[in-house]
């Protein structure tokens, strides 16, 4: 077995990541689902119904694409925006966490949340 340097080793993981992300984006459509941005650098993965871990306790980026590209986690919780769009979201879904899950609109999230906000 070949031993890579450690410098060659974080280089091979860092574009390993860079090429499962882009799996990933292309997997759930490449695009922002509110205002259909496509801009790579800019999309995020969103969970859509969100998750109240510290972020610690969360599952590391590099694990979740894999089990998303695999099936093992369904690819309906989770959906594409652009920054601006999810940051809208999370204020959005801080200022409704005080209310009753029937209180809260649809998580999923759509260009006509945005504009009612
Ligand atoms: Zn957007």
């Amino acid at each position: 077995m070949v031993r890579l340097s450690k410098e060659k080793e974080r280089a091979y993981q860092k574009q390993k990541h860079v090429r499962n992300r882009q799996k990933v984006l292309d997997f759930l459509g490449g695009m922002c689902v509110c205002c259909r941005h496509s801009d790579y650098d800019v999309l995020q993965i969103d969970h859509v119904i969100p998750i109240n871990l510290p972020s610690k306790k969360r599952m590391p980026a590099c694990q979740m694409f894999f089990h998303i590209l695999n099936g093992n986690l369904p690819k309906s919780d989770f959906q594409l925006l652009c920054a601006n769009c999810h940051m809208k979201k999370t204020v959005i879904e801080l200022r409704n966490r005080e209310k009753k899950p029937a209180e809260i609109e649809s998580r999923r999230w759509q260009k006509n949340i945005l504009q009612t906000h």
